[in-house]
Parts: structure tokens; C-alpha cells; sequence
């Protein structure tokens, strides 16, 4: 049987995940590294479930509050439990025809990767995610696919193909998103999963450039599509996806430095930044018009963001970095507020 899907908001739930600090980060400092994270449950003080997130400068005066949907700690396990409480409720929509989308937003170094794909022992929510997917198509008889492409320079290339591919985006006249050419893999059992995936990232991390580790300068979006046949004699079948995105660190360029392509790829994540966040505000904030066209990565997601899909922003915090924190933090904010 199919899960029941309770939720009926379309809002863009936004929360925040700060990361504990490393232990080389901890030597660094001989273990006086300074947290310059810390929250206010406003669940505690009246009923709606905010909680207000303070930002210190440790070596300031300054703090700044800003008000976000939930927080999540430093301990290990913050992953699974942003899965439980945050991701999990969103996959019963997926099997009812819905799509939804999860994204980790935040500065290189604070925490994306490890919280979208995490690593063998630990999981991330995208394996969570398709493990808890694959077990309600056993009982349901759905069928699963995966697609995995990233977005880098305003442009769309497919990863899951063995040569580098790029992909256009079409929309069709009944206002469907096609991504022409784009690959779909059938996906039965966690092992090929895993197999299909890995390949996957390790093409994603010598893209471009062929130079090891840019994949912080994409957004890299995992795709599950969900095929669950209606049941009647027509043979018709719901289709819904989960979207699962590890985005491209957000940097400041006053205090990066980057000069020629790292300044324009730079530019390009951080006008798309902008307009995801301008489309999560529209959307929060019940605007008529919803600026999806400003950006390839938010013109990707127009199907699985607003109308009758879910979606949820986590914000990921490096603990040492005040500046990046409030950086992150604000545009989270200011994406989710009125
Ligand atoms: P990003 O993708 O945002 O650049 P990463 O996910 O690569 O950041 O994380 C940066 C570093 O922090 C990595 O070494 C990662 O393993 C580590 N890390 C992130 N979150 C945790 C955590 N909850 N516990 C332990 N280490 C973490
Ligand atoms: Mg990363």
C-alpha cells in the first residue's frame, strides 16, 4: 500500500545544520576553537516551532538573530535525524505523483557534501532517501530511476553518461520541463545504487576541467523518479521525483580573492544563489509572479518547486567561520521571510 501523504503546505521549509568542528580544526586552535553558533528554541516559549539562530563574532562585540524553521547540532547524527524529522515526511507525496526537493546551501567547507552524500559509514540524506524509496516500492510494486546531472556555469551536463554531455531544457506547451537527452537509470537494490551513483560523483569531480576537486563549483542534483501504477485497468501510472541537490559553495567575493574563471564561476553560483533565493521568497511569501526564469538552476526546478510540491533548504554552518556563518545565514533568512 501507499504510504498516506498528511502535509498540504507548499512553503519552502528553511533550517540550519552547523557541523562540529574537525579534529585538526580543534589542534589548530589547541582546542580553544571558539563556536560561534547558538540557538534559541522558540518551541520552548510558545507553540509554533521556530527557532532563532545567534551569530557571534568571537573576536567582536557583534551578534546578529535570525529566525529559521528548525536548527540542527553539532553531534554525528544531525544527518539521520534531518531525515527523519525533515526528508522523510516529503517521500509519501513522491509515490502520490508530487515532486519535492531537498537542497544543502553554505560555504565551501561547511558541511554539503557530507550532509547530501555522507560516505559509507555515515550516509548522507541522498542514499537515506533513495534506501527508504526502494523499500516502499517493494511493498507498492513502483518502480525507481535515477538521473544525476550538474548545473555548472549556467549549464546542464549529464553524469551519469561515460563521455561529458550537455543537456537543454525545454518546456513543453502544457508547461512540463523536459530535460532533452538526459539519462534515467533503473534502479532495484541499494548495491546498484551505490555502483551507479559513485561512478556518477567521480565524474562530477574531474569535469569541466579535468583538474581533481571542482566539484564545489557546480550544483549537483540527484533525481529519483517514482513510477506507481494506478491500479485500475488502464495501465496509467502517477510519476513524482525527489530532487536532491549538494549546491555550489557560496562565496564572498570581497574576501575570496578569485581572480578570471574563478571570479565568473563565482559570478554565475552566486547569481544563481540569488535566484533561488528570490524564488524560495516569492514562493514563502505567497508572491502572484515566481522568478524562475532568472536562472538555469531554478528554471530546472520549476516543477518541483511551489504549486503542489514540498521542498526544504538546509543551511549548512562551518562553527569557525563568523563572517561565512552570517553570509549563509542571512540569505537562508531573508529566502524564508516576509
Ligand atoms: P562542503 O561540501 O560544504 O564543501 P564537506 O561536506 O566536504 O563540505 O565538509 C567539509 C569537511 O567537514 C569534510 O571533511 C567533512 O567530512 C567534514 N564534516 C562535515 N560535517 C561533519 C560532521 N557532522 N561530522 C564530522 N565531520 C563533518
Ligand atoms: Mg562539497
Amino acid at each position: 500500500t501507499i504510504p498516506n501523504s498528511t502535509s498540504t503546505s507548499s512553503k519552502v521549509r528553511v533550517i540550519v545544520r552547523a557541523r562540529p568542528f574537525l579534529s585538526q580544526e580543534i589542534a589548530a586552535k589547541n582546542g580553544n576553537s571558539i563556536c560561534c553558533i547558538s540557538v534559541l528554541d522558540r518551541g520552548s516559549l510558545s507553540c509554533n516551532e521556530e527557532v532563532a539562530v545567534y551569530l557571534k563574532d568571537p573576536d567582536t562585540i557583534r551578534s546578529e538573530c535570525y529566525q529559521l524553521d528548525s536548527f540542527f547540532g553539532q553531534e554525528d547524527e544531525s544527518v539521520s535525524k534531518i531525515f527523519y524529522s525533515e526528508v522523510n515526511p516529503l517521500i509519501p507525496g513522491i509515490f502520490h505523483g508530487r515532486n519535492a526537493t531537498v537542497f544543502a546551501y553554505g560555504a565551501t567547507g561547511s558541511g554539503k557534501t557530507y550532509t547530501m552524500q555522507g560516505s559509507e559509514e555515515r550516509p548522507g540524506l541522498m542514499p537515506l532517501a533513495m534506501s527508504k524509496i526502494l523499500s516502499i516500492c517493494q511493498s507498492t510494486g513502483s518502480t525507481a530511476e535515477i538521473s544525476y546531472y550538474e548545473v555548472y556555469m549556467d549549464r546542464c551536463y549529464d553524469l551519469l553518461e561515460v563521455k561529458t554531455k550537455e543537456i537543454s531544457i525545454l518546456d513543453d506547451k502544457d508547461g512540463q520541463l523536459h530535460l532533452k537527452g538526459l539519462s534515467r537509470v533503473p534502479v532495484n537494490s541499494m548495491t546498484e545504487f551505490q555502483e551507479i551513483f559513485s561512478r556518477g560523483i567521480q565524474r562530477r569531480k574531474v569535469a569541466h576541467t579535468g583538474l581533481n576537486d571542482v566539484s564545489s563549483r557546480s550544483h549537483g542534483v540527484l533525481v529519483i523518479s517514482v513510477s506507481t501504477l494506478l491500479g485500475d485497468d488502464s495501465k496509467a501510472a502517477l510519476t513524482g521525483k525527489l530532487n536532491l541537490i549538494d549546491l555550489a559553495g557560496n562565496e564572498d567575493n570581497r574576501r575570496t580573492c578569485n581572480e578570471g574563471i574563478r571570479l565568473l564561476e563565482s559570478a554565475k553560483i552566486n547569481q544563481s544563489l540569488f535566484a533561488l533565493s528570490n524564488v524560495i521568497h516569492a514562493l514563502n511569501n505567497n508572491k502572484p509572479r515566481v522568478p524562475y526564469r532568472e536562472s538555469k538552476l531554478t528554471r530546472i526546478l520549476q516543477d518541483s518547486l511551489g504549486g503542489t510540491s514540498h521542498a526544504l533548504m538546509v543551511a549548512c554552518l562551518n562553527p569557525g567561520e563568523y563572517q561565512e556563518s552570517v553570509h549563509t545565514v542571512s540569505l537562508a533568512a531573508r529566502s524564508r521571510h516576509i
